[in-house]
């Protein structure tokens, strides 16, 4: 079967070791689970398939979906929409190897973050500088944003340069912290705040009684 080996980021002609069929209970379709070995890097990979056949062509299974290894390219579901699909985008123009297009993409994932928090400057810069200015991010996520919006400029602007693999793949995993910084972290942490300090407050306020 040949698969993309997340490991090596290589195609390979993977070898079958082992399988598994779950026939339909009725609610949807058969599934294959099939573990194969990487013929480049020898690490194991699970894939899932539907059976998408019918009763004249019988079995027919379809694109195999990577399980493991887990693809570390997942897109935080508290995003807006928009937003998860301009990661995902970058995300899928990875995987198919166009780095420039995947760093540009992240570029639109950050320009799609400031305006889901209200701010919308004429230029990325001046949106990253505002989300500082109001503490929606900190000194250190601030240069890394910024950092970012310079790498994917050099991708959209020089017809001369590209981006390489590595560099692509760090660009997408600190998009990806910014996402989980944004619309999880900070989100659940000023609940949290919230709850400590409710639980501060006193319950009653001691009576004239009570206090002797
Ligand atoms: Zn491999």
């Amino acid at each position: 079967m040949i698969v993309e080996c997340l490991t090596c980021r290589c195609h390979v002609e993977a070898t079958q070791r082992g399988g598994f069929e779950r026939l339909s209970d009725g609610s949807g379709p058969s599934t294959l689970y099939t573990l194969l070995a990487c013929t480049q890097c020898g690490h194991p990979i699970l894939v899932r398939q539907s059976n998408i056949g019918n009763m004249v062509e019988g079995d027919k299974w379809d694109t195999p979906y990577p399980l493991f290894p887990p693809s570390d390219l997942r897109v935080n579901p508290n995003a807006p929409p928009e937003i998860q699909a301009a990661f995902e985008e970058a995300c899928a123009c990875y995987r198919a190897r166009a780095y420039t297009a995947s760093a540009i993409m992240c570029r639109k994932t950050l320009e799609g973050l400031c305006e889901a928090h209200g701010v919308k400057q004429n230029a990325l810069a001046a949106s990253l500088k505002k989300m500082r200015e109001k503490n929606m991010i900190d000194e250190r996520l601030f240069e890394w944003s910024d950092t970012l919006r310079v790498a994917g400029n050099e991708a959209a602007h020089g017809v001369g340069r590209s981006i390489s693999q590595p560099d692509a793949k760090d660009i997408l995993e600190f998009t990806n912290a910014i996402l989980d910084y944004l619309f999880s972290f900070r989100d659940r942490f000023e609940d949290f705040k919230k709850r400590r300090s409710e639980k501060r407050k006193p319950s009653k306020v001691p009576t004239e009684n009570s206090a002797h």
